[in-house]
C-alpha cells in the first residue's frame, strides 16, 4: 500500500495544506528516500547526498519540502542555496519552492539569475533571506559586488549539477563553493550519473550517500521510442514536416544539436506556416521568457531548442519530442525525452536519423533499454488523410455555444442558402486542406530503399516490406486484391498492412503498390500467398462488418 503524505507524517500542516492543493497526495519514489533522510538525522549527522533519479520523478520537491520546513525563521542570513544551471530552470524550482510554501508567508525565497537587472536583486538581497536559487553567473557578480554573503549557508543543492560542469561552470563553481562554509550538508540532483558527477562528488562532497531510483540512465517507461530514416541530410527538414503533419494535435519540443540549426529550424517552420519558435542561449531574457510562456500555455505549438536551453525544463502534456539528430551521447537522449512522459503520461519520443547513423542506434536502445522501432515517413496522401480525419473528428466531436453563434447564424444561412450540403462539406474541408493538399500534391517517397535495414519495419507488427516493390520483384509475381475498406473507414496503409498482419502470420510476404481510395483500396501481394490472403482476411472482423475482398489480377 502506498502511503499518502499525510500519512508519512514528514510535514507540518502549512506544507501538507500547500501539497493539497497543489495535488501532491503521495511521495513518488525518490522523495519517500529523499525526504526522511533530510528531515530526521539530526544536525550533526547531516550526511552529503547524491540523488540520481530519471527526469520528470520529482526531485525539486524531494529537496525543496524537507529545506523549507528546516528554515530557522530567526536567521536573517540566506541558510539555503540551489544552483543550478539556466534561468529557466533556476526560475522553475523558485515558482516550485513558493507553491510549496504558500502558506508559510515569513519564508524569504529569492532567485538570481542574469539577463535582468540586478539593482533588483540587489534589493532583494538587502532585505531577510532565507533561501537563494541561483545561476552561477550572476551569483559569482553578486558575490563581487559584496551583495550576496553566503558565510552561513547550511544548505547547498546542486540541481542538474553535471550539466553545469558540462557548460564549462567548474571554474564558477569552485569560486562559488570556496564562499561556502565547509560545515554544511551538500546534495547533488542529476537524472544521469556521468563521469561530471564524480567530479563534483570528490570535489564537493563529503563521504556522500548515494540514493538512486529506478534504474541508472535509463529513459522514463512511458515514453515510446520511434525513429525515422533519411538517406540524406538534405531530406531532414522534409521529413520532419511530414512527421508534424501527420500528427495532428501534436505538442512538441524539437531538439536541434546547435544554435544556428534551431534558429534555421525555427525560422523554416515559421516560414512555411507552423508555430513554431526557438529557444536558445543568446536570446535575451525577456525573448526566452517569453517564447517559454508561450510554449507552457500552448500558445506555440513547437519549441526548438538546444539542449542545455531545454534542460530540467517542466511542461506538462508534452506529447512528442523529436531529435532533430541523434545527440552524441545516450544521456542527452534521456534528458530530451524525459521532456515527454512525465507524471504518468504518455509521450513519443522521434528521432529522425540518417542511413549512416543507423549503426549509433542499436548502442542507444542498449543503453537505454528500450528499442526504438522504425516507422516509415508518411506519404504526403497519408498526411491528407490523417488530418482529414482529425478535422472531421473534431467536427463530430466539437460543442458549440448556441447562445454565441445563434446570433450570427441568420446572417451565414443566408449568405449559404444556395449551396447544398455536399457543396458546403466540400468547401469548407477545402479551405481546412488546400495547404495540405497543396503542398502535398506531388510529393514523393522519401523513404531510403536500397538498405535491408530501411526496407524493413522493425516493430513486430510491421515486419512486412511494403511501399516501393522491392526491386528484385518481377510485377508479374504480384497479384492484386480489392478490399472493401477505404479512407472513410479510417483505413490507411499502415492500417491496411497490419490487417494483411493480422491475418496472415507469415513474415515471407511482401507486399506491393498500396492505393487508398474513399471506400475501398487495392493492393499487390505476391502471386503464391495470395490466397492465403484472401481466405485469412475474408475471416477477420474489421469495424463490426465483414471484410470483402477479391483477388483483381
Ligand atoms: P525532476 O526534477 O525529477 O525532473 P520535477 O521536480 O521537475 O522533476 O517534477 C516533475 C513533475 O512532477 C512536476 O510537474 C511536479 O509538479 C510533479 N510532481 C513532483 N512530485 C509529485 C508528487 N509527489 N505527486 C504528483 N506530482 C508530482
Ligand atoms: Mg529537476
Amino acid at each position: 500500500m502506498k502511503k499518502t503524505f499525510k500519512e508519512y507524517n514528514f510535514f507540518n500542516s502549512s506544507i501538507l495544506k500547500a501539497l493539497e492543493k497543489i495535488g501532491f497526495q503521495y511521495p513518488t519514489p525518490i522523495q519517500e528516500k529523499i525526504i526522511p533522510l533530510l528531515l530526521s538525522l539530526g544536525e550533526e549527522e547531516e550526511r552529503d547526498v547524491i540523488a540520481l533519479s530519471q527526469t520528470g520523478t520529482g526531485k525539486t520537491a524531494a529537496f525543496g519540502l524537507p529545506i523549507i520546513q528546516k528554515i530557522d525563521y530567526n536567521i536573517t542570513n540566506p541558510q539555503a542555496f540551489v544552483l543550478c544551471p539556466t534561468r529557466e530552470l533556476c526560475i522553475q524550482i523558485t515558482r516550485d519552492l513558493c507553491r510549496f510554501s504558500k502558506f508559510l508567508s515569513s519564508i524569504k525565497i529569492i532567485s538570481l539569475y542574469g539577463g535582468v537587472n540586478i539593482d533588483s536583486q540587489i534589493k532583494l538581497l538587502k532585505n531577510k533571506t532565507h533561501i537563494i536559487i541561483g545561476t552561477p553567473g550572476r551569483v559569482i557578480d553578486l558575490i563581487k559586488r559584496k551583495e550576496l554573503h553566503l558565510a552561513k549557508i547550511k544548505y547547498l543543492i546542486l540541481d542538474e549539477a553535471d550539466e553545469m560542469l558540462n557548460m564549462g561552470f567548474k571554474e564558477e563553481l569552485d569560486y562559488i563553493i570556496k564562499m561556502l562554509p565547509k560545515k554544511r550538508q551538500s546534495l547533488l540532483f542529476s537524472a544521469t550519473m556521468s563521469k561530471y558527477m564524480n567530479v563534483i562528488a570528490h570535489t564537493y562532497l563529503t563521504d556522500p550517500l548515494e540514493i538512486i531510483t529506478g534504474k541508472k540512465n535509463i529513459g522514463a517507461d512511458d515514453v515510446k521510442h520511434i525513429y525515422y530514416m533519411v538517406n540524406h541530410i538534405s531530406k531532414k527538414y522534409l521529413a520532419l514536416k511530414r512527421i508534424v503533419d501527420i500528427n495532428p494535435g501534436i505538442y512538441g519540443i524539437i531538439f536541434c544539436s546547435t544554435k544556428k540549426e534551431t534558429k534555421e529550424i525555427a525560422e523554416y517552420l515559421i516560414k512555411d506556416g507552423y508555430n513554431a519558435d526557438a529557444l536558445y542561449g543568446d536570446l535575451s531574457q525577456t525573448q526566452r521568457e517569453l517564447v517559454m510562456n508561450k510554449f507552457r500555455n500552448k500558445n506555440l505549438q513547437f519549441l526548438v531548442a538546444t539542449d542545455v536551453a531545454a534542460r530540467g525544463i517542466d511542461i506538462h502534456n508534452i506529447t512528442h519530442v523529436i531529435n532533430y539528430n541523434l545527440p552524441k551521447e545516450s544521456d542527452i537522449y534521456v534528458h530530451r525525452s524525459g521532456r515527454t512522459g512525465r507524471a504518468g503520461k504518455s509521450g513519443i519520443s522521434i528521432s529522425i536519423i540518417q542511413t549512416k547513423e543507423s549503426k549509433n542506434l542499436k548502442e542507444f536502445e542498449r543503453k537505454i533499454g528500450k528499442n526504438f522501432d522504425r516507422i516509415m515517413v508518411p506519404s504526403g496522401k497519408e498526411i491528407c488523410e490523417k488530418q482529414l480525419f482529425y478535422f472531421i473528428e473534431k467536427v463530430k466531436k466539437v460543442v458549440v455555444d448556441e447562445k454565441l453563434i445563434n446570433n450570427f447564424l441568420p446572417g451565414i444561412q443566408k449568405n449559404l442558402e444556395f449551396f447544398d450540403k455536399e457543396e458546403l462539406i466540400k468547401r469548407f474541408s477545402w479551405i481546412e486542406f488546400n495547404r495540405f493538399i497543396n503542398y502535398y500534391k506531388n510529393s514523393k517517397d522519401i523513404n531510403p530503399i536500397h538498405n535491408n535495414r530501411n526496407n524493413n519495419f522493425r516493430n513486430n507488427n510491421f515486419r512486412k516490406k511494403i511501399l516501393s516493390r522491392s526491386k528484385k520483384f518481377k510485377k508479374e509475381s504480384f497479384s492484386k486484391l480489392f478490399l472493401n475498406r477505404g479512407f472513410k473507414d479510417n483505413l490507411t496503409k499502415m492500417g491496411l498492412i497490419n490487417l494483411i498482419n493480422q491475418a496472415v502470420n507469415d513474415s515471407r510476404i511482401h507486399i506491393g503498390h498500396i492505393e487508398i481510395l474513399s471506400n475501398s483500396s487495392l493492393f499487390e501481394v505476391e502471386k503464391r500467398f495470395r490466397k492465403k490472403i484472401l481466405i485469412g482476411m475474408s475471416r477477420i472482423n474489421h469495424l463490426g462488418r465483414p471484410i470483402n475482398i477479391e483477388i483483381k489480377n
